[in-house]
């Protein structure tokens, strides 16, 4: 039996390469295999090249800040884009595998639509081929996908069979599924199901960035914590799990293949609970792999992390440390249950500055109850350390606290759900203020970068030191840069919250 499985193309402002990396289509396909399939991979976001495309309807508020001829280290997103071929193009490259079944790989909720489109497509380009829906949307909210129906035969349902949860260990119950013939029950829930054979590791394509290429790996799943914002236990549960550590080196060893200089970039939000395995395997790839660097670009929990780590870290081939925060306020912790220590943090960032090791420090805005001096405060705090700033926009997933009920995502389109999209989904800040919040955080990056060293041209030092001493000159308003053919010009920032400017530069001074 053939199968194809297939990553949908998605529209989005940004798709970054460790969003490609396709982890759970990549569990799948080893599932299927392994069950007696011949299963092949369609990473269709990375195929051809991204292109422009109009800003769809639903996000037609975010017009307004859109500058399309921004350019520079201020830019905020310029155009939306589509990343992977057309819907009907895609369903033909599915097609000339000439499957007996497709396996569309959901990956988030907010891409539930994009799924739903190939899916379509490929009804219509083969309408008597099962497909089957699995991933993080379809667990989120697998009613969406239960009631799509078939284009070409009405009176069917688009998907055969949906499933929720992990599909590692159960690619057996998944063709058991599948077999049952004459069965109407659609729907495979594996939430909470105990596998019965190993957790492994699984490493995602490699990708060129820079002059090396960069593989991410996920080693772990689940999260005993509770944050209240974090949707992982929706589909990987609260309990934590780990394969074992002798299989990550050799998990590792296989994806690299012969690709020359390797980043690894390891995905798990939690590795530091297994910080002596971590260790383990960095130090002992770095003897393979003499010029190897390693990245967490979800983040590592500091609270777990102590300055001689750090200093291991950088030792063993960390070239940037990406630094979880998620709220800074005791107050914002306590209502997102998340453990914090502004205190010991700040510690961390200033020794890894010593050391020469760059960090960006994650935080989220947008969450329920954030106010602006929420907002505003985590800004001041981060700004006045050598960090750089990572600002994320609130989202839901259906299930969420607060967002528990599945009509409220039902009736309007999945890609709000985008962190990119900066809908006021809590009511606690405008799209607006968020805007802001990004501006600033973009702001501050900038102005370390330039007191850390110049790195531009002579006319992009004279632009740079134009916006900076802008910023001096009008304490409420930002400045960015534009392009007009060959001229590059400093303009306003139009559309922001002159209020939340006044008091960032207001903190500052
Ligand atoms: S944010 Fe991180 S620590 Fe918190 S629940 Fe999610 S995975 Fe766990």
């Amino acid at each position: 039996m053939k199968a194809v499985i297939a990553v949908p193309p998605i529209r989005d402002f940004y798709f970054t390469p460790h969003r490609a990396s396709a982890l759970g289509a990549r569990v799948l396909a080893r599932e299927l295999v392994e069950s007696g399939w011949d299963a092949s991979l369609l990473n269709l976001p990375l195929a051809g090249k991204p292109r422009n495309i109009p800003l769809q309807a639903e996000l037609g508020y975010l017009e307004r800040f859109l500058i399309p001829l921004e350019t520079g280290p201020l830019s905020w997103f310029t155009s939306y884009r589509r990343f992977g071929p057309e819907y009907s193009e895609s369903a033909d490259t599915i097609a000339a595998v000439h499957p007996d079944m497709v396996f569309i790989s959901c990956f988030a909720w907010a891409y539930a639509e994009e799924a739903r489109e190939l899916a379509l497509a490929a009804a219509r380009r083969m309408p008597d081929v099962p497909i089957v829906i699995g991933g993080h949307g379809p667990t989120s909210l697998p009613g969406y996908f239960l009631k799509s129906p078939h284009p070409v035969f009405p009176d069917m349902p688009l998907f055969s069979l949906v499933v929720s949860g992990e599909i590692e260990g159960h690619g057996r119950l998944l063709t058991e599924s599948m077999n049952r013939t004459g069965s109407t029950d659609r729907y495979l829930d594996l939430r909470g199901m105990t596998s019965r054979t190993e957790l492994r590791p699984v490493a995602g394509e490699s990708i060129r960035r820079a002059d090396r290429r960069s593989i991410s790996i996920i080693f772990t799943r689940g999260c005993p914590r509770g944050c209240r914002f974090c949707s992982n236990h929706i589909c990987h549960g609260r309990k934590f799990r780990s394969s074992a550590s002798d299989l990550w080196e050799e998990e590792v060893i296989r994806a690299a293949g012969d690709t020359g200089k390797l980043n690894l970039n390891i995905e798990d939000d939690n590795i530091l609970f297994l910080k002596k395995n971590l260790f383990e395997l960095i130090e002992s790839l770095g003897k393979q792999f003499p010029d190897i660097t390693f990245s967490a670009e979800n983040g590592l929990d500091y609270m777990l992390l102590e300055t001689e780590d750090i200093k291991r870290l950088k030792e063993s081939g960390f070239t940037n440390l990406n630094l979880s925060l998620g709220v800074l306020s005791g107050e914002q912790r306590a209502r997102e249950n998340r453990d914090g220590d502004p205190e010991k943090l700040a510690g961390l960032i200033r020794y890894a500055s010593e050391i020469g090791l760059p960090v960006t420090t994650h935080f989220i805005s947008g969450l329920t109850g954030d106010r602006v001096e929420d907002i505003l405060g985590t800004l001041s705090f981060l700004d006045h350390l050598p960090t750089r700033i990572g600002i994320s926009n609130f989202y839901p997933v259906p299930g969420l606290p607060g967002f528990e009920n599945p009509e409220q995502f039902l009736k309007c389109s999945p890609r709000l759900a985008l962190g990119s999209s900066a809908y006021p989904w809590t009511g606690s800040l405008t799209t607006t203020q968020m805007m802001t919040a990004f501006r600033l955080a973009r702001w501050s990056n900038f102005r370390k970068e330039q007191e850390s060293g110049r790195t531009g041209t002579p006319s992009e030092e004279d632009l740079y030191d134009t916006v900076l001493q802008a910023a001096e000159r009008h304490s409420a308003e930002l400045h960015t840069i534009i392009r007009e053919g060959r001229i590059r010009k400093v303009i306003p920032l139009p559309n922001l919250d002159s209020n939340m400017i006044e008091g960032f530069f207001s903190c500052r001074s």
